[in-house]
């Protein structure tokens, strides 16, 4: 018997829908205004970690609707920045009036501030909570390890997907198709661990609990 779950996103980024999409391809994924909850659902990143950021965002929106709630915090660490963007990554390099940088602007803020730097390690960092109610609250972080290019390639995915160099597969994660990285990615693996979960919670959960319907 299979059942699916209506879930509602901490996000208003369509991409990370997208791909959540295929990843958890058995449950119905809502963004927060398809939900009915709010138009402009939006969360104040004010934590220090990606873990704090991810609690947060299910928290908020969980306080607003009935339904269970999937929150992500990700981003990109650069050990050779600091750490930075980290938990900024969003909004690296935005300026002092706030204004926010388009995707390959703020791609080209980080190269100019790597352009001296040789060790060009990196990672991204991928937070994901299901938050069933107010009681109920699962994590997993996972990562994707690669490098930072001098350049950008590849017109696929989104945010520093064009800099992000795995050399094991010898290209960006922009220049793979959208279920290879899925397969690899910080996202995929912390939203296949939040899949073999929910496969767990609705073999052990009475149906009424999840929210969950009865598939064919
Ligand atoms: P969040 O929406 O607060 O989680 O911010 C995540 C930010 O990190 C995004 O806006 C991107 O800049 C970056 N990021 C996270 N995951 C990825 C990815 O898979 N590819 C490229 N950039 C990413």
């Amino acid at each position: 018997m299979l059942y699916f779950m209506k879930i509602v996103l901490a996000t208003g980024n369509a991409h990370k829908k997208r791909e959540l999409m295929q990843i958890l391809p058995k449950h119905t994924l809502l963004l927060p205004h398809e939900a009915g909850v709010a138009d402009n659902w939006d969360f104040d990143e004010t934590e220090d970690t990606f873990l704090g950021n991810s609690l947060g965002k299910a928290k908020s929106l969980q306080l607003l609707c009935d339904l269970p709630v999937l929150a992500d915090d990700s981003g990109l660490v650069v050990p050779a920045l600091g750490g930075e963007p980290g938990i900024f990554s969003a909004r690296y390099g935005s300026d002092i009036h706030g204004r926010m940088l388009g995707d390959t602007e703020r791609n080209h803020y980080l190269l100019n501030k790597m352009k001296h730097l040789t060790d060009r390690t990196a990672f991204f960092v991928c937070c994901m909570t299901l938050m069933l109610d107010e009681h109920r609250i699962f994590t997993i972080q996972e990562t994707l390890h690669g490098e930072i290019q001098y350049a950008l390639s590849g017109n696929g995915g989104f945010g520093y997907d064009p800099i992000f160099y795995i050399p094991e597969i010898g290209c960006t994660t922009a220049e793979l198709r959208e279920e290879e990285k899925n397969h690899i990615s910080h996202r995929g693996r912390a939203g296949k661990g939040i899949s073999a979960l929910l496969e767990y919670l609705t073999i052990t959960d009475a149906p009424d609990a999840l929210n969950i319907k009865r598939r064919i």
